[in-house]
């Protein structure tokens, strides 16, 4: 009945009845409306579509004072920080090589100094790559594997896969990521391999050819979180630049980084090789982010115009 009574007693009749009331009421619908408007967070994705296995940037502007603030995509949240110099807040968005392409909802939220949610969406479109495949025949050993090899590739592959999991929270790495050693591309990101007539998981580094001995830049600061000589990988360095981001350096002829210790951009960590599963001196350097893997030419890209 209140309702019923409400809806006649319509709008032209308040115009009417009581200007001054109605002229405020007005008012305050307007002032809320644009206050509203403004209150939502309001993510902005660049680039705005994305290739699988590329890094994007997610960015946050017109707030200055947040107390927190993340990102979420696919369930995996991003962490967020306030970029000193552009005062906006910024997070790296990864596409794994293996995403479906779609369009994603991407969302922000957060809370201000006084503990109040602020909440945003925004979307980003997943696009197809049609990555090569590639041939090769390799010996048997390498790629039949016995019972015990099997057992240690296993084994090498969980120490790897947990260390993902206790990213530190703290971001170690700032500015633009490195080029580790320059040479040219002999295996690109995500191509399709098929050894010795068996499908393959898709190439989740880029192989970069160098002379035997070539100094291994470290990509951006972090902390050295592993150094083993691994069936595959050979001698391996990872580092763990913090906020879920690690670099990966495989098939080293020599390790120079410590397991534990800190170090920073552009430090050596060893040089470049032929151990493990390798045809000729290269290196294998890769990427995750959140678990993701990334191209890491993308992320070079993304972070390129980043503060030092
Ligand atoms: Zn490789």
């Amino acid at each position: 009945m209140v309702a019923l009574r409400a809806g006649e007693y319509g709008i032209f009749e308040a115009m009417k009845k009581q200007p001054i009331l109605f002229l405020i009421f007005l008012f305050f619908l307007l002032t809320s409306t644009a206050a509203s408007a403004d209150n939502p967070l309001r993510p902005e994705i660049l680039p705005k579509t994305a290739k699988q296995g590329e890094v994007c940037l997610i960015r946050v502007a017109g707030q200055k004072n947040l107390k927190t603030l993340e990102g979420e995509f696919q369930r995996i949240k991003i962490p967020m920080g306030l970029n000193p110099v552009g005062k906006t807040y910024e997070g790296l968005l990864a596409v794994d090589l293996d995403t479906k392409p779609a369009r994603y909802q991407v969302e922000v939220r957060g809370a201000d100094q006084g503990g109040k949610s602020l909440s945003g969406a925004s979307s980003l479109e997943v696009k197809k790559v049609s990555f090569k495949t590639q041939t090769l025949s390799l010996p048997s050993s390498m790629v039949d594997l016995d019972p015990k090899t099997l057992e240690r590739v296993n084994g090498e592959t969980k120490r790897v896969e947990a260390l993902f999991q206790r990213a530190r929270k703290d971001r170690l790495w700032k500015g633009r990521f490195l080029r580790p050693v320059q040479g040219e591309i002999s295996t690109p990101f995500g191509l399709r391999r098929v050894i010795n007539r068996q499908n393959k998981s898709p190439h989740s580094g880029i192989d970069l050819r160098a002379d035997e001995g070539t100094p291994i830049l470290a990509s951006n600061s972090g902390a050295v979180v592993l150094v083993d000589d691994f069936f595959f990988s050979g001698k391996s360095v990872i580092l763990d630049h913090g906020q879920g981001i690690y670099s990966m350096y495989f098939h080293l002829s020599e390790i120079l980084a410590r397991e534990g210790e800190k170090i920073s951009k552009g430090d050596v960590l060893g040089q470049v090789g032929s151990t493990g599963r390798s045809t000729g001196p290269h290196l294998h350097w890769g990427v995750r982010i959140q678990g993701a893997k990334v191209d890491p030419f993308s992320l070079i890209r993304v972070t390129e115009a980043m503060p030092e």
